[in-house]
């Protein structure tokens, strides 16, 4: 049934825009959602297909986006920079992985899922850089439980501060393996914590807007989703000051329209919907707006080898459940660092095959150590905070626009000695563990993957209760217009090392209900 007289314009449908669908339709407020790509195709879009029948082997389209932050069976559904383009500064590479199809990126996130704790809410309070948020762990609390619920949050509490549990749906007792036991020995005695990873396990493994959220909003009967059509700016009633309306573009015959919006609720993915109140020259008496952008480091730490496992596989006996874990957080809890603020994770995996370059040999020996090390390598990837920098930012180009005539964006970011310096550490701290362990230390990794390519970019609308230094209201609310609110990653003010989709569901949930409390009141 469609929608009649929409009280709240939804832009973007993935878990934020999803996430607000859910909440304002169940409460009996009517929506109209307006997303820029098709309904997706999940047996098409989401296939997994061997890498022999892909054009480029498994390996991505050159040029097309930045190699490893997805995988080329989803490309079908990712935008195309051919299509949608962005332009960055020539010196400072940056990744921007987008999707438009309706449920957005939800439908194909890997789902490890964190909540930040009062380390990142209150981060200027530990080291007095940056910002506080304006809001802790115990305001977002009860949106986290509910939210881990719908999503069904598997993992295992350890009651530490720096890692704050979830309620878990289900505890993750797999049991550790005897190397995995040494690793754990290893870290007791340097002060790490080795947990298990916690991932969102939703239904079938499928955690997304299109499941788990936008089907309830549809069956109150209170939303429509209007899919391709590509908002280009939002319209302002020069009277009130008030946003009244947005215009958009039908993808396929490329018309211009324009809705009435008596409220916007945007939620088109950090990048985009900052870019749209850039191009709308809107929300930005702060002159913040586009600042402060950030995302995580990804960064390998080392290799080494599990004696007991050398030889297994070419025996035909591979070790069984060698396993994997999380390294929690551990510098900068209880001590400071000279070198370098905030905190990481690793992500541990025992049990993986070799690759010729971490060996340092060639010919006959290659082959054979190849061959005895398949499944007896240790390794660890490093997720770690990236500081919100001012400097780092992104700002319309208009010179170049897209294929619907939209100014693209521009982006200017990059890492700098903090991150590079906890990279190292990670490095370090890693080859001490695996020694420690008993392992063979094969190398160090020093590689990482550029900024963006995490594929969790977040800042740029920051929330904050001075309205000259943020963008947003603890309510996700436009600090200079009422009726307008910023739902996704862009309102984040820090990110820390926690992968951001728990958090920018749950800070949707938080501020769709205040929306509706407001609404009801007569308030907006
Ligand atoms: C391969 C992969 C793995 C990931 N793994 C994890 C993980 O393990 N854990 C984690 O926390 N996060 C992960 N993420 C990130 C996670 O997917 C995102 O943080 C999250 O989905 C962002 O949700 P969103 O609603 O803010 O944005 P999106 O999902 O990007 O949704 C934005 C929506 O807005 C629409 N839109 C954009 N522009 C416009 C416009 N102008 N007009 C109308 N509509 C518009 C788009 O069509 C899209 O549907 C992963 C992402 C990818 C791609």
């Amino acid at each position: 049934m469609a929608v009649q007289d929409h009280q709240v314009l939804i832009i973007g449908s993935g878990h934020a825009g999803g996430m607000a669908a859910y909440v304002l339709a169940q409460k009996g407020i009517r929506c109209l959602m307006l997303n820029a790509g098709p309904v997706a195709d999940l047996s098409r879009d989401r296939r997994s297909v061997p890498g022999h029948e892909m054009a480029y082997r498994g390996l991505m389209e050159p040029g097309a986006i930045g190699d490893g932050a997805i995988g080329e069976n989803v490309l079908s559904a990712f935008v195309h920079p051919s299509e949608v383009p962005y332009t960055h500064d020539a010196d400072k590479p940056y990744v921007w992985v987008r999707n438009r199809v309706v449920g957005g990126r939800s439908v194909f996130w890997s789902r490890q899922s964190f909540r930040l704790s009062d380390f990142e809410f209150k981060a200027k309070d530990h080291d007095g850089y940056g910002e506080n948020w304006p809001i802790g762990h115990a305001d977002l609390a009860p949106y986290y439980e509910r939210v881990e619920a719908m999503y069904r949050v598997t993992g295992r509490p350890e009651g530490l501060p720096q890692f704050p549990d979830s309620k878990f749906t289900t505890i993750n007792e797999t049991a550790d393996s005897d190397p995995l036991k040494k690793v754990i020995a290893a870290g007791k005695s340097r002060g790490i914590t080795i947990s298990k990873g916690r991932q969102s396990l939703g239904i079938d493994g499928f955690a997304s807007s299109v499941n788990l959220m936008l089907p309830d909003a549809l069956a109150s009967g209170n939303l429509t989703i209007a899919p391709n059509a590509i908002v280009r700016e939002l319209t302002i009633d020069k009277t009130t000051g008030r946003v009244n309306g947005a215009h958009f573009i039908d993808r396929h015959t490329r018309r211009e329209l324009h809705v009435k919006a008596p409220v916007v609720v945007l939620a088109a993915g950090t990048l985009e919907s900052t870019r749209l109140l850039l191009n709308s020259g809107i929300a930005n008496s702060s002159g913040v707006l586009g600042r402060y952008l950030f995302d995580q480091y990804y960064g390998g730490t080392a290799f080494a080898v599990v004696p007991e496992a050398v030889g297994r596989v070419r025996q035909g006996k591979p070790m069984q459940g060698f396993g994997n874990g999380l390294i929690a957080p551990f510098r900068n809890v209880t001590t400071r660092e000279k070198a370098f603020i905030r905190r990481y994770v690793v992500n541990l995996n025992a049990g993986a095959n070799p690759s010729p370059e971490i060996l340092a040999t060639y010919g006959a020996d290659l082959d054979r150590k190849m061959a005895d090390y398949a499944g007896a390598i240790c390794q660890g990837g490093m997720m770690g905070e990236v500081l919100p920098r001012y400097e780092n930012h992104v700002r319309i180009n208009k010179e170049v626009k897209d294929v619907y005539g939209i100014p693209v964006l521009h982006v200017s970011a990059a890492y700098t000695d903090n991150e590079r310096n906890m990279h190292q550490d990670a490095q370090d701290s890693m080859a001490d563990l695996f020694q420690g362990a008993g392992f063979e230390l094969l190398t160090k990794s020093a590689s990482h993957r550029e900024p963006g390519q995490s594929v969790h970019e977040l800042g740029t609308c920051r929330m904050g209760d001075n309205p000259k230094t943020s963008v947003l209201n603890k309510w996700n609310q436009s600090h200079d217009i009422a009726n307008l609110l910023v739902v996704d990653g862009s309102a984040f003010v820090t990110g820390g090392w926690q992968n951001p989709t728990l958090t920018l569901s749950a800070l949707s949930m938080r501020a769709a209900e205040h929306l509706a409390e407001l609404m009801r009141r007569g308030d907006l």
